[in-house]
């Protein structure tokens, strides 16, 4: 199941899915995880997550690409494609299944929503309804035409990961969906068997994908792959507290070039919310290599304000 050429040094990677061009925020993650990556001498991959085919928009993996390398950020090869690997998600499925650690799953949104409302009901967790079908219960809801999802059988398992930025962080993990009902492999599934096939043992993404490291650590675990090493960082925020959204004003490089501002200087901007460059101070990737220390991280989010980039520091 490994990728060839890519056993013996580890990997870290940045993951987008190619559904808009990449903002300040994402760029910012991406940065880290590079930093991360090459700061430990590991190698560093790309991986689109197209899995969600209705929010892909053409030509954005490629300029999501090009951002990236005009800010000094680099990849090692294979790089991945998620609506490629079919039959290698196909594979582990089958896999899950052989041990017993799948169900199908035949709950509509709405119907979970209503389980989740009831009392006792965990928020956020799938509340087990068809767990424990049985054999005619399948068939009489196959017999409404509704295709199934697969979720896996967690048995609330309680998982303990090791986060660099967190600590350790224990949760129960939730019986996720792993293949969709349209027959797609779910993210949840891809990112785990992914990472394991191109060898990545260091995940640093945003942090609001940390209620998900449980479960794909334990997912890791069942198909015999090895649990990375997470670094969930803190996401930037609007001046509301929200996540950074395009519809924020200014945020991706083609919106801020005609304000003047460059590559560098963008790159100068997400090195000083790092504290690792003076406002206005001209750096590069590689001179932000070696001041990088994971400690000297701020642990707070990143609020970006689109009306303080009207204009770089002269
Ligand atoms: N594709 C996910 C995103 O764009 C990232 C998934 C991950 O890093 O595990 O938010």
């Amino acid at each position: 199941m490994t990728w060839p050429g890519t056993t013996g040094v580890g990997a870290g990677r940045y993951a987008p899915s190619p559904t808009g061009d990449l903002h300040l925020g994402n760029l910012r993650t991406g940065l880290l995880a590079w930093l991360f990556a090459r700061s430990t001498g590991r190698r560093f991959l790309l991986r689109f997550e197209d899995l969600d085919t209705g929010r892909v928009r053409p030509g954005v993996a490629d300029r999501q690409r090009t951002d990236l390398a005009s800010l000094g950020i680099d990849f090692d090869p294979p790089l991945l494609v998620q609506s490629e690997r079919a039959a290698v998600y196909a594979d582990a499925l089958t896999e899950l299944a052989r041990g017993g650690l799948t169900y199908e799953c035949y709950c509509t949104r709405r119907e979970i929503a209503e389980a989740a409302s009831a009392p006792h009901s965990e928020p956020g967790r799938y509340p087990g309804t068809c767990r424990e079908l049985t054999e005619a219960e399948r068939a009489e809801r196959r017999r409404t035409g509704r295709e199934p999802a697969l979720r896996i059988r967690a048995d609330r398992a309680e998982v303990t990961i090791t986060d660099l930025l967190q600590g350790e962080v224990t949760g129960l993990v939730d019986d996720v969906v792993v293949r969709r009902n349209d027959g797609v492999a779910a993210y949840q599934l891809a990112v785990v068997v992914d990472d394991g096939a191109t060898g990545v043992d260091q995940v640093v993404r945003g942090d609001d994908l940390l209620s998900s490291a449980v479960t794909q650590a334990w997912l890791a675990r069942q198909l015999g792959l090895p649990v990375p090493t997470y670094a969930h960082v803190p996401l930037a925020l609007n001046s509301e507290g929200r996540r950074l959204a395009k519809r924020d004003g200014a945020v991706t490089l083609a919106d801020l070039a005609p304000l003047g501002w460059t590559a560098d200087r963008v790159l100068g901007l997400l090195a000083t919310s790092l504290n690792l460059a003076e406002p206005g101070e001209p750096v590069t990737t590689t001179a932000l290599l070696h001041r990088f220390d994971p400690e000297r991280l701020p642990c707070t989010p990143w609020i970006v304000r689109p009306a303080e980039l009207v204009s770089p520091p002269k």
